[in-house]
């Protein structure tokens, strides 16, 4: 088993992952990574693909239908998983995740910093502005790393999204904003690694060049999905360009496998690496 860092960016496209992003190209030319492309459920909305994400489930079963049903979730999750078993949770995120797994409605100051052990996310740092600086999240998910240990950590940025709504998912400021993000992970993800996580970084849904998403297209539909591995795990798990179509609901059970834990029967899909 191993620690796990989900980085969940927001937003984020296969396509342009692919052509924009080139040192987390460089892990998987270098088979430091497995690289695969994720199909998003439908429909290609955030919060429930953050729940999709985080419980293995389509949106029919989990429920979180749009982004406006607000309310704790009730699926079994890689955070109730974790925690019943005694694993440590934190999250650097967007507030509709303090809402899904530790309360709502979010409040601005009061659930700004939560730190709660009977919690599902027990440190838990979130953000309102839907501009608030990708630099500057990333660097809390730096500390509550360091800081913490934590068996899992969730890393959500939102300035892909936002900058996507802006100019569309075709314009150089969302290109632009996606290699500004692949430099902040060159920094991020070593000392993650020399900690012994496993970092996933993948995307909840696409942006189109409408500067909306919600649709079905390849350009909402597909996201990318790195899993790079720490020097001491094995082969298996650094593959390169798998070259792989794989299902978004295999995320929860890939993230649980990898921290050691049992999948439960819901999730329906099995891990992405055996390994
Ligand atoms: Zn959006």
């Amino acid at each position: 088993m191993s620690k796990v860092i989900l980085v969940l960016v927001d937003a984020l496209r296969d396509d342009v992952a692919a052509h924009s992003m080139g040192y987390l190209e460089h892990l998987t030319e270098a088979k430091r990574a497995s690289r695969f492309t994720v199909v998003a459920e439908l429909p290609t909305l955030s919060r429930p693909l953050y729940e999709t994400v985080h419980t293995g489930l389509p949106v029919s079963e989990h429920g979180i239908v749009s982004n406006y049903t607000v309310r704790r979730s009730s699926a079994a999750s890689i955070f109730s998983v974790a925690r019943e078993h005694g694993h440590t949770t934190a999250a650097a995120a967007y507030c509709w995740y303090a809402e899904l797994y530790v309360r709502h409605p979010y409040d601005l100051v009061a659930d700004r910093e939560m730190d709660d052990p009977a919690a599902l996310i027990q440190h838990g740092r979130f953000y309102e502005a839907a501009d608030y600086p990708d630099k500057e999240l990333y660097a809390t998910g730096a500390l509550l790393m360091t800081r913490h240990l934590p068996d899992y950590l969730l890393i959500h940025p939102m300035g892909l999204d936002t900058v996507g709504h802006l100019y569309g998912g075709d314009s150089p400021q969302y290109r632009n904003t996606a290699i500004v993000q692949d430099q902040i992970l060159a920094n991020f993800i070593p000392p993650a690694l020399a900690l012994g996580y496993t970092v996933l970084v993948t995307g909840d849904h696409g942006m189109n060049s409408d500067k909306q998403h919600n649709g079905t297209l390849p350009d909402v539909r597909h996201v990318p999905l790195y899993i790079i591995a720490p020097p001491a795990a094995p082969a298996d798990r650094r593959q390169g360009n798998t070259g792989r179509q794989v299902s978004q609901l295999a995320i929860a059970p890939t993230v649980l496998h990898l921290l050691g834990l049992p999948v439960p029967s819901a999730m329906r899909h099995a891990p992405l690496l055996e390994g």
